[in-house]
């Protein structure tokens, strides 16, 4: 088994402690122990990864698309060879089943090889002029350096999107990896490093959050921002983003509401949506949240949704078997605690779960919901753990209502076998991404964003790249 490595910095191509030498505890959330440590970065390290970040841009933005994905995909090919030491870092930092970590991981890879691939036609454009020998260009250039904010629920995939988009694009990018699931991002950072990327492109940091966003938002080498996290600190970030008037892209909370119609085939819907519920323990942005089940289908859905649930084997990431880990963290069990007890108390009736599991690791049980009342704090706030609410619709207007009643607008999940009802609420429902019939979200080469108080700008597809390009216009006439 991988030993857990006590991480370091990586500032102006050197992985280093922080100058003060200070670090933070990382813990396993199946046992509460300190698996490792890793390096708090504070203003001394900030202002040498600016540095550098400004001289990484220099010197990438030169370098061809075309040599800058070969890079990349060496980069990727190291990710794949090095996908079994890394998921088991991830399992012991962040507690998902080994078998998912290495999903991530490899999956990681691939994103890469898309970004690399597909900025290499980050093309412009020739405008007809309206005089004789002129040429009007329009031309693609790399924003800049950016600063990338990533959370702890998927401590690759949520790195590797913007660090694709960033390198293969000639940006530079300093990125605030998540302290609480430190090893595997570095570990990720390690493969483009020994691919080749010359010093100063890539920076990693860890320390306060809210210290180093408003250290580095604001700083002039900073050209663009990327965040991935709650809604909340998302609106601080765009804020100081926009007074300093830099691009932004944002991906934040969803409440993703699960359309199950009477017509649709409920028992696969219904095994096919617990699935996706319980992933990662349910902290997944676009986790379905909101079951709506048809009067007719509803009590085949309610069981066959309940007994998955129930049946889900539970336990340490690192044991064979297990299909659902622990919470990543010990904020999660009492966040989680507090919306079931409440909608319990306005009368939502408890399938299955509702209570935490020994007292050691931050363990939840898969928890069912139904008729949960609209007023319940879990109908309204994101969950981001292992519980799903289901409640029953009849007319298709109130279903949609439903749907948009929330400012969130990220995923939304359908499944009916009629081609009207199917375009009807992929017209209808307020979301960045609408999967329907089938689970088909977040692969590199499709969009992935959100709308409404989601965030705005894509993580996924061409739109990805555009976020880190600048468009300049050059006209020209012969002499
Ligand atoms: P949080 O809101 O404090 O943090 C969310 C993420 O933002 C973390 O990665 C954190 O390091 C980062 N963050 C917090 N303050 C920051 C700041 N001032 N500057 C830069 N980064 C900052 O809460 P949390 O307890 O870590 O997670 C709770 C909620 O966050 C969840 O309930 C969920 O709604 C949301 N979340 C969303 C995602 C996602 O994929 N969209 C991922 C993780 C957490």
């Amino acid at each position: 088994m991988a030993a857990y490595k006590n991480v370091q910095l990586h500032i102006d191509g050197q992985w280093r402690d922080a100058r003060s030498g200070k670090t933070i505890e990382v813990l396993n959330p199946a046992n509460e122990e300190v698996v490792g440590t890793v390096a708090h970065a504070e203003k001394a390290d900030l202002d040498e990864a600016l540095a550098a970040a400004d001289r990484g841009f220099a010197t990438w933005r030169k370098v061809s698309a075309y040599d800058r994905a070969k890079t990349m995909r060496k980069a990727g090919d190291l990710l794949r060879s090095r996908a079994d030491e890394i998921a088991t870092l991830m399992t012991l930092e962040q507690g998902k089943p080994l078998p998912e970590a290495k999903m991530e991981v490899l999956a990681g890879a691939d994103v890469i090889d898309w970004f690399a691939e597909e900025a290499r036609r980050a093309y412009g454009r020739v405008i007809p002029a309206r005089a004789e020998g002129v040429y009007n260009l329009v031309i693609k250039e790399p924003v800049g350096p950016v600063a990338a904010f990533t959370p702890w629920n998927f401590p690759i995939n949520q790195v590797v999107r913007k660090l694709s988009a960033a390198l293969s694009t000639g940006c530079s990018i300093i990125v605030k990896a998540p302290e609480e699931t430190p090893a595997s991002p570095a570990e990720l950072i390690r493969c483009f490093v020994d691919a080749g990327v010359p010093a100063g492109v890539i920076g990693l940091v860890y320390g306060v959050p809210s210290e180093i966003s408003s250290y580095l938002i604001p700083h002039p080498v900073i050209r663009k921002i990327t965040f991935t996290g709650s809604t909340p600190v998302g609106k601080m970030l765009a804020a100081m983003a926009g007074q300093h008037m830099k691009r932004a892209t944002m991906e934040l909370g969803g409440h993703a509401p699960a359309i199950v119609f009477d017509d649709a085939d409920v028992g696969r819907a219904a095994k096919m949506l617990a699935a996706a519920k319980f992933r990662n323990a349910g902290q997944v942005c676009v986790s379905p949240t909101r079951f709506l089940v048809q009067d007719g289908a509803y009590d085949q859905f309610l069981e066959t949704f309940t007994a998955a649930a129930a049946k889900l084997k539970v336990g340490d990431g690192m044991a064979e078997g297990t299909q659902m880990g622990p919470l990543a963290n010990d904020r999660r069990v009492p966040s989680i605690e507090a919306l079931v007890q409440d909608a319990v108390g306005r009368g939502a009736k408890l399938g299955t779960g509702g209570e935490r599991i020994g007292n050691k690791g931050y363990f939840y049980k898969p928890t069912v919901l139904s008729d949960v009342p609209l007023d319940a704090r879990a109908m309204n706030e994101e969950p981001f753990g292992p519980l799903a609410l289901i409640n029953r619709f009849t007319a298709v207007d109130d279903v949609i209502a439903e749907a948009n009643r929330l400012p969130f607008g990220l995923a939304a999940y359908a499944f009916t076998s009629s081609a009207k009802t199917a375009q009807q609420v992929g017209a209808s429902v307020e979301t960045g991404m609408m999967t329907i019939n089938h689970l088909g979200l977040a692969l590199p080469e499709v969009p992935f964003g959100g709308v409404k108080d989601s965030g705005y700008g894509s993580e996924g597809g061409s739109e990805a790249i555009e976020a880190y390009l600048v468009t300049k216009f050059v006209t020209q006439a012969g002499i």
